[in-house]
Parts: C-alpha cells; sequence; structure tokens
C-alpha cells in the first residue's frame, strides 16, 4: 500500500527543479536569490511536503513571507499537498532536531501554527530597549575639535523640553564616542524631565522586533508601544541595509514617529547618503534633520581622554606615558581605553611603576598592529591560504572540523589583532553571533595552552598576518 501511495504522489526532483523556477518568476529574482534559493525539497510524504532552510532565520523569514506563495505553486504540482513544513538543516549537515514549523491549510486559509501558540504582543514593551551605561554620560565625555559638533547637539537634544532638530544623525568611525554620546542623552533626559520616556536600543534589535512582529502579524502592536515613547535612539543602522522588507516598515515607522513628533536620534558608521543598501528615500529621510560627524580624535583629544581617563580610575601614570599612548594609539578611543586598563593590571599584578618602556613591552601588539589596519577580511584570506580551505568557508555554516576549525582560529586572530568588537567579528563571518566568537577565541586559547605546536602553528600565522 505504501508503495502505491508513494508512487501516486509522484513529486520528484524534475518538478522540484520546475517549482523553484515558478517560484522564482511569482516571487522575482531579488526575493528569491534572497530567501527562496536556500530552499531544500527533502519529501512529501501523505499530505505534508517537507523543505529545508540552512539557519532558522530564514526558515521565519520564509514561513511569514513566503509559505502562501510556496503552497500555491506546490499545488499546482500536487493537489493534494495540504500542510508545508520546515526543517532547519545547515548546508552539508543534517536536519537540526525540533526545528520544524508547519504550516497547514484550513478552511481556505492557511494558519501558521506558531501563530496560534500565543499572542505575545504583550510581552513587547519588556524586551523593547537596552539598559543605559551608568558610564556613558556627558560629564565623562572629553570634548575636543573631532566631536564638539556632536557633542554639542546631542546636549541640546538632551536639554530641550521640545523636539529640536529631527532626527538627530550622528556618526563616525568605530569607537568614536557615537554610544555613549546617545546614553549620554538618555541619561540628562531621565535626569532632567523624568516623566519623559527614553528608550535607546541597538538598529538590529530594532530589526529583531520588527521580524517578530511581523511573525506574529502584528505590526500595529509593535508600533502602539512607540506611542508612549518621547525620545527614541537606534543605534548603528549601516546593519539594516539590505533587509529590504524590514526598511520599508522602518520607513514607515519612522515617518510615523516623526509626525507625532517624538524626538529620534540615530547614529552609523557612515553619513545618510553613504549608507550602502538603504533606499535613497530613506537615506534622505534620515537626513533631513541636524547630521554631525565625528571625526577621528588628534593627537590632543585622545591626551584629553586619557587624562580624564586616568583621574576616574584613581592612577598616577606619568605624562611622558600618556603622551606616549596619544602618539602610538591612534586608530579609536575604546582601543586606547583598552591599553590604559592593560597597563594599570599589569603594574598592579606585577607591582611595577608604569613607564613608557613597560608600555612598549606589555602593549606590544597593540603598538604593532596600530602602526597599519589590519582587516578582518586580511585574517579571513591568511588563514584560508594557511589551512587550504576556501575564503567562502569563513562565512559558511558548514561545521565539519576541517572548517570549523581553521575559523575559529581566525575568529580568534580577529579578537586579538583588531579591535572589532564580539558581535562586529560574528558578523563577518557569516553572521554568527557573538557568543559563538567569543567560544571560539576560549576554544583557541586553551589549544594555545595545551600544545606547544598548535600554539607555535598560531604565532607564526599572527606573524605573517601582521608582517
Ligand atoms: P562608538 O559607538 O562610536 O563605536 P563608543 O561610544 O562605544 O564608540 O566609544 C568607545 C569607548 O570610547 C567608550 O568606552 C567611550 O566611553 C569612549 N569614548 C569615546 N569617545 C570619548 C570621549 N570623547 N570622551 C571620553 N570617552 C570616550
Ligand atoms: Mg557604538
Amino acid at each position: 500500500r505504501g508503495l502505491m501511495e508513494n508512487s501516486s504522489y509522484d513529486f520528484d526532483e524534475k518538478k522540484w527543479a520546475s517549482l523553484k523556477k515558478d517560484l522564482k518568476k511569482t516571487t522575482g529574482d531579488t526575493a528569491y536569490n534572497n530567501w527562496l534559493k536556500h530552499l531544500n525539497y527533502i519529501s512529501l510524504e501523505k499530505d505534508v511536503i517537507t523543505f529545508s532552510v540552512p539557519t532558522k532565520f530564514l526558515r521565519d523569514w520564509i514561513v511569514n513571507n513566503y509559505s502562501d506563495k510556496i503552497k500555491n505553486e506546490s499545488k499546482k504540482y500536487n493537489e493534494k499537498i495540504e500542510t508545508i513544513k520546515f526543517v532547519v538543516k545547515p548546508t552539508g549537515g543534517r536536519v537540526v532536531p525540533g526545528t520544524a514549523r508547519t504550516v497547514k491549510s484550513t478552511d481556505n486559509h492557511w494558519k501558521n501554527t506558531l501563530d496560534i501558540r500565543s499572542n505575545q504582543s504583550s510581552s513587547y514593551p519588556n524586551e523593547f530597549g537596552a539598559p543605559l551605561d551608568p558610564r556613558f554620560t556627558f560629564d565623562n565625555f572629553v570634548v575636543g575639535k573631532p566631536n564638539e559638533l556632536a557633542f554639542a547637539a546631542s546636549e541640546r537634544v538632551a536639554e530641550a523640553n521640545k523636539v529640536t532638530f529631527n532626527p538627530l544623525f550622528l556618526y563616525g568611525g568605530v569607537g568614536l564616542g557615537k554610544t555613549h554620546l546617545m546614553h549620554a542623552i538618555g541619561w540628562k533626559v531621565k535626569q532632567q524631565q523624568p516623566d519623559r520616556k527614553v528608550i535607546y536600543l541597538s538598529a538590529e534589535k530594532f530589526m529583531y522586533q520588527f521580524v517578530r512582529a511581523l511573525r506574529y502579524k502584528d505590526t500595529s502592536a509593535f508600533k502602539e508601544q512607540f506611542r508612549s515613547i518621547d525620545v527614541l535612539m537606534i543605534d548603528d543602522v549601516q546593519f539594516i541595509s539590505g533587509k529590504d522588507n524590514t526598511q520599508e516598515e522602518f520607513f514607515h515607522t519612522f515617518n510615523a514617529l516623526i509626525e507625532q513628533n517624538k524626538q529620534i536620534v540615530i547614529s552609523a558608521d557612515k553619513s545618510p547618503s553613504d549608507l550602502d543598501g538603504v533606499q535613497e528615500r530613506l537615506k534622505s529621510r534620515l537626513g533631513c534633520g541636524l547630521v554631525a560627524d565625528i571625526h577621528p580624535t588628534t593627537y590632543e583629544l585622545r591626551l584629553g581622554i586619557l587624562i580624564e581617563k586616568a583621574q576616574k580610575r584613581g592612577v598616577e601614570i606619568p605624562p611622558k606615558v600618556l603622551e606616549f599612548l596619544s602618539h602610538r594609539i591612534i586608530s579609536n578611543v575604546r582601543e586606547m581605553e583598552g591599553a590604559l586598563n592593560r597597563l594599570v593590571a599589569h603594574a598592579t599584578l606585577v607591582g611595577t611603576s608604569i613607564t613608557v618602556e613597560t608600555a612598549q613591552v606589555v602593549l606590544q601588539d597593540l603598538l604593532k598592529s596600530s602602526n597599519r589596519k589590519i582587516t578582518i577580511e586580511e585574517i579571513q584570506k591568511k588563514v584560508a591560504e594557511h589551512f587550504n580551505i576556501r575564503i567562502t568557508d569563513m562565512h559558511s555554516p558548514r561545521r565539519s572540523r576541517s572548517v570549523a576549525r581553521p575559523r575559529q582560529i581566525a575568529m580568534y586572530l580577529a579578537k586579538s589583532i583588531t579591535s572589532r568588537s564580539l558581535p562586529e567579528i560574528g558578523r563577518k563571518f557569516g553572521g554568527r553571533d557573538h557568543t559563538t566568537v567569543m567560544h571560539a577565541v576560549k576554544k583557541i586559547e586553551q589549544l594555545k595552552l595545551q600544545d606547544i605546536n598548535f600554539n607555535e602553528d598560531i604565532e607564526l600565522l599572527k606573524r605573517l598576518i601582521d608582517s
């Protein structure tokens, strides 16, 4: 009986290929290449057709946005199909247990089974926004030529009790104080006008909430939660580039907020017009308030910041050392702070005084790498060459040891050579989570300790990359 049943369903690779073509036609090339291309046919059993996708994110996206189209097109090949099932199966890996999502057809309309599970819109507000860092205040911000405009504009926005320039768009390179200024705005508003509600969050989190709202078909609840907010700050909007559907929603929400006279503060690493992969009209909307850029630090500003940070920590550091650091660590403030912390930690632990000589020894790697900016891409390339794997394997979800280990090594090197943060590194490795990077760093550190040969291999790679 089973045999009969199977043969009567008659859905094979050929039909799959042709179904893919149909999907491409109905959804368009862009959507197809972004999303549906990653879909793979697995099986047709009874009335259930099963597809696999390489990631959970893709699964959710496809379920929410394309399940109807997939159903309609599939039905043309086999009318009996009533349920579409999506499982997660990383490229070259196996189906991940517990990742199935099914979409069923009932009463002529298709219900996403996860939608029924709960109506969680009431839980949005709690998850919304991120806490403010107590160190990031205006008092702790050192002002110099490179950042005076951004500082003044931020202070103005924080002190004004009505909307001034909208949005305030802060932009500048990594570690130059954008996040610091946004948090400072948050603190100031909280302190001076406690009844004004301030929300700070990363653009990624904002987008994540969007996708969630879309999934629960509940964008109105999503927008609703903005009603009570007076100041909305979104950090690092360069990360929304490319995601067309969410950009669309972002644009509308953004407009609605401006119309409701909410103060918006945005940061990015580039000016609005230079943002890649962002729709033109969104660019011009982002740039229609005040755009304030933070320039790379000058020697004077760096020295000023170091003096301030040393004072705050209550440590005595000879001026010569501070001057030395300001001269030599030029990439960004975060790196400079890191250097200072290391120096202080070293001096406290070893019990020596801080001198230019000790600084040179303790900060050897930092001083070296700040001479020349080494990029994560360079590291990936060198490591891939060294292990004879493809550079695309650095981004791929493949988990076999032969590529996973070199990838971990590249992550470790990225962390120790560049000043990139864990999330930034994760992103460059095919959008991996920061905890994955952290795990990689720990793993490699551990292996280095356990295995002399491994340790030498890594040191050799480091020298190769550094030279
Ligand atoms: P960005 O968001 O632009 O990448 P951050 O705001 O995270 O940079 O700043 C990185 C670090 O440098 C933070 O610890 C911040 O406090 C510090 N920093 C940056 N600029 C200044 C400044 N002008 N004065 C004091 N600290 C600063
Ligand atoms: Mg930041």
